[in-house]
């Protein structure tokens, strides 16, 4: 039995692992710091616990209070981040690298909590509106929802970002309402099983949503149904493997893949030596090239250079490399630490001799060299390694050979159709960067990478400052890439949330649709109460409360006294033979007064519950108003959603959107749109 710690799988509530198994090493000298665990796993034990109580528990919540959970968890991993660090390094991180996974796995955390809040209804469903009428008498309507998925979400990551990888998964099938099942590559599995250990003490975390799998999955895809999800970050093949397995296949169960990509990175035409953007790019390589030494999705493989800059590009960037410090990285001021693993380092260097079939290499010496620290001969380092290939037409090389490590290979082009060509070489890839000072190259080239890449970063000089980098995905953008980048989709936002979701089409009457969605359709039955809706409170307020205004007609001296008080004297309202040439052929009221008209019929002006009016949204002027025309408003009660906040002075209150209608004398629509309000709870 060794002295070193057995890592446990987090199952059905309970720790499972006593016996050690396989030996992890520290990255840094090759020495024993945990072991997995040689206990089976019963997944269907798993499945059966996060059916009966994970989806029980998360579904008691609703996306709001799962949103607040995701505040709370990240808020207690951030007070207890240390006890992670204090382990990553093993990895062969740095203190920034491991900032990226443990503070940057935290952030996606925050960010879905907050996304969560701001365009999540109250409630399980998500309506995806706007309903389309689909009958002529308006009783006949068509919309989208979306329901959480009634299965399990099965996490498989990588190696290289042992928090990070599990937390932008977790984050949106959290606020889907998904339990799920986290498997971590097993090399780095000691990090995700300590933020594991910290979402379970943290007692946030609701019975059964998450369960965690130290080692093989057995024979978990197998028992899969129709209802689960899969994700998958790895190696191509992997994914490949598992995609193709046939209980997925047969039971249509998702596989969501990112897998090797060779991105790159494209210093345009217009970019000289003299030029900030040139240190821009050159600074931007080499810090894909060492951040996490390398082991990034997202790293620049491929770097294409105008055949002049050949040159210029090479010295600078070797220059750049030999100042990047290698050793341990808990030692002060080494700048890029090792590889994850022994066998990593066995791999880069093997396919840095596949590389070198097609390239020279300019810089680097691979494992011969001396990184700092003791032990580190033991270590599984790495030299920043660049490299040329000045024949990039041919097929192989740096367009098909990942070494995921520290290693990337200038490409020359001729001319940006010549180097969008070789782009594309990739066959598929998370993310390029095009350096360009020319707004023009930018509309040239960046539509034609877009089909090869998830997505395209733009940098000069103005984004330079506030870049978050080429390599960084962020929740609000998608992250995946198309072919060879495993074809997947990731984060986007909200978009996320919905890859753990079932989308149904919906049809039926208003009434019936706005008591699906929980939002007011029009057409629906009103609830239409001889007290005004601004008297009653979040709370006793129902979806569909209605109130129908009383009449008011538009004159001139209304347009008048509007254009004086605004400053608006746009001819329309004021040149009556302007006016009469126009597509409306006579003077109308300006939209906004009209709006304000409308305000001015259905405010009840009296102190209430109406604690703010925060906005508009949808506002569209349907038909003109003119001198003469009469308008009436309807206000109704649209969504309510429930934040759990409170206003500055302490108020406990929700958010009301309220559908206004404003109609003329003819029963027409002149105005449409939500008007957002913050309204007091009656306790
Ligand atoms: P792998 O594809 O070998 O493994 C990825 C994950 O899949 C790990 O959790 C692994 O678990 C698991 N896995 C492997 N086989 C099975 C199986 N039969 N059933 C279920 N799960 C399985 O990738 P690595 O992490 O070892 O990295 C290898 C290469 O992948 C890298 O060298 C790099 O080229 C690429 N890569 C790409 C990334 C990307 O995001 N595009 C990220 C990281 C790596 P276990 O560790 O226990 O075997």
């Amino acid at each position: 039995m060794s002295a070193k710690p057995t890592l446990q799988s987090f199952i059905a509530g309970e720790w499972i692992g006593q016996t050690a198994d396989k030996t992890l090493t520290s990255a840094i000298n090759g020495k024993a710091v945990f072991h997995t665990h040689a206990e089976q796993l019963d997944f269907g034990r798993s499945l059966d616990f996060a059916h009966s109580k994970g989806r029980k528990s998360l579904l008691a919540l609703d996306f709001q209070s799962r949103a607040s959970t995701l505040r709370a968890l990240g808020k207690y991993l951030i007070d207890n981040k240390e006890s992670l660090y204090a382990i990553s390094h093993h990895t062969g991180a740095t203190r920034t690298d491991s900032w990226i996974d443990i503070e940057g796995g935290v952030a996606t955390l925050f960010a879905y909590a907050s996304m969560g809040r701001n365009n999540l209804p109250s409630g399980n469903v998500l309506h995806e509106g706007a309903a389309t009428q689909l009958g002529k008498q308006g009783q006949f309507f068509g919309s989208h929802i979306l329901v959480p998925r009634q299965g399990v979400a099965v996490h498989i990551n990588a190696f290289n970002f042992p928090i990070w990888g599990m937390l932008e998964k977790f984050a949106p099938n959290f606020l889907a309402g998904m339990p799920c099942i986290v498997k971590p590559a097993s090399q780095t599995s000691y990090l995700t099983e300590a933020c594991v250990r910290l979402m379970a003490q943290s007692g946030l975390l609701p019975e059964g949503a998450l369960q965690l799998v130290i080692g093989s999955t057995g024979d978990l895809l197998n028992r899969l149904d129709s209802q689960d999800v899969v994700t998958f970050t790895g190696s191509a093949s992997t994914a490949n493997m598992l995609r193709a397995t046939p209980n997925l296949l047969n039971n249509a169960i998702p596989f969501n893949a990112e897998a090797d990509s060779l991105n790159c990175a494209m210093l345009a035409e217009d970019v000289t030596p003299d030029d900030v953007e040139f240190d821009l790019f050159i600074k931007e390589v080499a810090r894909e090239m060492t951040v996490k030494a390398g082991q990034k999705c997202t790293a620049i493989r491929r770097i294409l250079v105008p055949e002049n800059l050949v040159d210029a590009v090479s010295e600078k960037l070797s220059a750049r490399l030999a100042k990047v410090t290698v050793g341990d990285p808990t030692i002060e001021g080494v700048r890029m630490g090792a590889l994850a693993s022994m066998d990593q380092q066995r791999d880069v260097a093997e396919k840095l001799e596949a590389l070198k079939a097609s390239s020279e290499v300019l810089f680097g010496r691979g494992t011969e060299y001396s990184a700092q620290g003791d032990g580190t001969d033991k270590g599984a380092f790495f030299e920043p390694t660049l490299l040329l290939n000045s024949s990039p037409d041919q097929e192989g090389g740096a367009h098909d050979i990942e070494a995921f490590g520290p290693v990337s290979t200038i490409m020359p082009y001729r001319d940006s159709a010549h180097a969008l060509a070789l782009a594309a070489r990739g066959k598929g890839s998370l993310v390029t960067t095009l350096v360009t000072k020319s707004p023009e190259i930018a509309a040239e080239v960046v539509p034609a990478m877009a089909v090869w890449h998830g997505r395209v970063h733009i940098l000069d000089e103005a984004s330079s400052k506030e870049s978050t980098g080429h390599g960084s995905p962020l929740p609000m953008l998608k992250h995946g890439g198309p072919g060879r980048a495993g074809g997947g989709e990731e984060l986007g936002g909200i978009q996320g949330v919905k890859h753990y979701m079932q989308r149904s089409a919906i049809q039926g009457s208003p009434t019936m649709l706005t008591a699906v969605t929980g939002e007011f359709i029009r057409g629906a039955k009103t609830i239409d109460n001889p007290i005004h809706p601004f008297r009653f409170h979040f709370d006793e307020l129902q979806i569909g409360q209605s109130l129908l205004t009383h009449r008011r007609t538009v004159t001139e001296a209304d347009i008048v006294n509007f254009g004086c008080l605004s400053g608006d004297h746009f001819y329309m309202h004021f040149d009556e033979q302007a006016a009469c040439d126009s597509m409306f052929e006579k003077r109308i009221a300006h939209g906004y007064f009209v709006l304000s008209a409308a305000a001015g019929l259905f405010v009840d002006p009296g102190v209430g519950p109406v604690l703010a009016n925060y906005g508009l949204d949808t506002l569209r002027f349907v038909n003109p108003v003119a001198i003469g025309d009469t308008i009436q408003a309807r206000l109704t009660c649209k969504t309510k959603i429930d934040q759990g906040k409170q206003s500055p002075k302490g108020d406990p209150h929700g958010v009301v959107s309220w559908d206004v209608e404003v109609t003329n004398q003819h029963g027409e629509l002149v105005a449409s749109y939500d008007i957002l309000t913050l309204v007091q709870k009656s306790s």
